[in-house]
Parts: structure tokens; sequence; C-alpha cells
């Protein structure tokens, strides 16, 4: 296992309107700036900040990001602005080729705007800016490319972009969580076919996290100890959830799963966030990453959507320590031609029917591939 491996270094330049664009490159070293060239395109100025309103019932922040309804959506291959530009076509990303691109979204639903604490409003229709920060980034210039597909090697490059990003975003005035995630699949939303992910910036810590939170909190208060630690304790005696399990990280569907495929990817140590993870977790993260989501996709023969989310500490949080980064994946597919649609019961209520035994779900992913082996990381890099 190479500990001293340095983690990739960004070239940065900026897009026609502003815009900031981060290039990242496999394997060590960058390369020079000069063969970068620099986007020609005439842009129109970048769309107003998005509103935010509190709703008080839930407690909860809303941003209304109206430019977005223009944006472009599944795009033909010939019009994909995350292809590299060429002579005839200027895109989103001006070079030739990338490894890995990283650059602000054209049609955010937080910034451009960054500043400002937030804080529930003293009168009810009090609006604010939505600050913070979202970017887009693209893992491939192959635009048929998908992340399961990906080398392991760019897996890792993938991840040091990740770890880049979440360590400058943090430090953005007004930044209260920083999310990265994966949408996979037109089924469940995504607009460009191209395989890419995103990164939000939040002006708050997200509902979700928050639930969290206050349950490790409350587990501690009760005088029993770190929940995070407790339930991946749980999960590995109990085994009969565990996808995969490498030395720094174990793969399990969790004991009360929401979605017929679900899940959870979490750390043996407790580290709050992705720059607070070792080299060594890192290395193991790109072996094990690729293959909970090639299990995934060896179940179907098509395709299966999912979202791949990165739950990370909230910034300057006073409960931070107490929380530990994990990955959720979870797909709504529950047989080779359903989803699983969030009708009344989820999408009102907020509480889940499951349509799948979460113990079954396992077996199936730990029958679709050979067992995970952490000594794979030494094998790959030989
Ligand atoms: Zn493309």
């Amino acid at each position: 296992m190479s500990s001293d491996r340095r983690a990739s270094v960004p070239v940065r330049t900026r897009l026609a309107d502003g815009r900031e664009l981060l290039y990242f490159f496999d394997g060590d070293g960058g390369r020079p700036h000069a063969s970068l060239p620099e986007d020609t395109r005439e842009l129109p100025a970048r769309p107003a900040t998005p509103e935010l309103r509190y709703d008080r019932l839930l407690g909860e922040w809303v941003s209304y990001a109206a430019h977005r309804q223009s944006r472009t959506h599944l795009p033909p291959a010939r019009e994909c602005p995350l292809c590299p530009s060429s002579d005839t076509r200027a895109t989103e990303i001006p070079a030739p080729d990338y490894d890995v691109a990283v650059f602000e979204n054209r049609f955010p639903a937080f910034g451009p705007e960054t500043g400002g604490a937030l804080r529930p409003p003293d009168w009810a229709f009090e609006e604010f800016p939505a600050v913070g920060r979202c970017e887009v980034v693209a893992f491939s210039a192959d635009h048929a490319a998908s992340f399961p597909g990906l080398t392991r090697q760019r897996v890792r490059t993938v991840i040091d972009a990740w770890t880049h990003r979440t360590a400058e975003l943090s430090r953005l005035a007004g930044v209260g969580q920083v999310f990265i995630f994966e949408n996979r699949g037109a089924e469940i939303g995504v607009t460009l076919h191209h395989p890419h992910g995103q990164i939000y910036a939040y002006p708050f810590p997200t509902p979700r996290t928050l639930t969290q939170l206050e349950s490790a909190r409350r587990y501690r208060a009760e005088g029993r100890g770190e929940l995070f630690a407790d339930l991946l304790a749980d999960e590995l005696a109990d085994g009969r959830r565990i996808v995969a399990r490498g030395r720094y990280w174990t793969a399990y569907v969790p004991y009360a799963a929401r979605m017929p495929l679900e899940v959870h990817v979490v750390p043996h140590r407790s580290v709050p966030d992705l720059p607070a993870l070792s080299h060594e977790e890192r290395e193991e993260l790109s072996g094990l990453y690729l293959d909970v989501l090639q299990r995934i996709e060896a179940l179907y023969p098509t395709p299966t959507p999912y979202i791949a989310a990165w739950y990370q500490a909230p910034v300057n949080h006073p409960l931070r320590g107490q929380y530990r980064v994990h990955l959720q994946v979870t797909s709504p597919r529950r047989a080779a031609g359903k989803l699983k649609y969030l009708a009344g019961s989820e999408a009102a209520m907020g509480a889940f029917i499951g349509d799948v035994i979460p113990e079954d779900t396992a077996e199936r992913l730990r029958g679709a591939l050979p067992p995970f082996a952490a000594s794979r990381a030494a094998e790959d890099e030989a």
C-alpha cells in the first residue's frame, strides 16, 4: 500500500463567465498549464443567487432556483457540455482531453454569492439569498463511460478531487455542509448522460444530517458511547447484511434499509469528513467503492439507477466530533423492470414501507461478485 503517494494537485483556470474550473490528473504531479486552452465562448452573465425561504413548520430551508428551469436537459452526445472541447465545438471544459474536471455549476441551486451566517427569520416571510456553491465533477472525458466502469486509479483521482473540494469549500464563508453525490440514471432525474457527479456547499447543515446528529447526541447523553461506532460493531457482529469488508472500511445493507437497494460504506475509524481520512483509507476506499457499485451493476442486465451520497459532518457544528463520514448508495430499483416510487406514506409522512428484506438484498449483492479482498489494492498497483 502506497501511503506516500501524493494526492493529485489540481490546475486552476476560469471559464468565460468567471466560474472556476479545476483539472485533476491521474497519478502524481500535474500537467503543464500551457497545454490547457482558455474558454473562448461568449457566455451570458451568471444568474442571480437563488432565494432561500424558511419553513417554520418543519424548521427547514427551501431554495428556489427558478433559472434552473432553462438548464440543459438530456442533450444528444454531440451537444454534451461535459465532453472535452474540439476545434469545432466549445463545451464547459475547454481542454481537448482531461482526467477529472470540476467546475462551478452554470445553474446553481446555491450561490454564486457566498458569505453570511443564516439564522431563522424574525419575520415569517423574510427572504434570504441562497448563498453557497454548486460544482459539477466530470469523472471522465469519455461520454460513454460510467462510474462502475472507471479504473481504480481514476476512482482514486475522483476521491482526491472530492477531498480537495470538501476542504476548500468548508473554508468558504457561510458554508454549513459540503455534500458530494452522484445521481446515475434518467429514472432518478439525471439531466446529462455524461458520467458526472455534483457537489453542493449548503449554507446550512441538512435536515437528514441534523437528525443523525441528534440520534448520536442522545445516545451519548444516555451514557451509551458513540452511535456510529456501535452501529458498525453491531452490523459486523450480526454479519448477515455485510456486503464487503476491507481493513479500513465495511460495506453493509443497513438493518433498517429504506430503499430496495441500499448500501452504506463506513470507515472503521471515527473521522468527520473526507479530508480527515488517511492515504491508506482513501486507497482502500477506491477499491471498495468500485466493488460496491460493480455488485449493484451485476444484479441486472441493464444499468441500475442509483444515488451515491456522501454524508459528511457539518462545518463548524458543535456536534461535528460525534459524526462519522460515510457513503449511502441507494436505488429505487426493486426488480428488473420495476422501480419503487415514494408515494403517500413515504412522500407525505416520511414513513417508509420496505419492499425487500435487507438480509436478502445483502445476500444478492454478496453473490453478485467474488468476495472483496483488501489485498487487491496491492495487486492492482503491481
Ligand atoms: Zn459528454
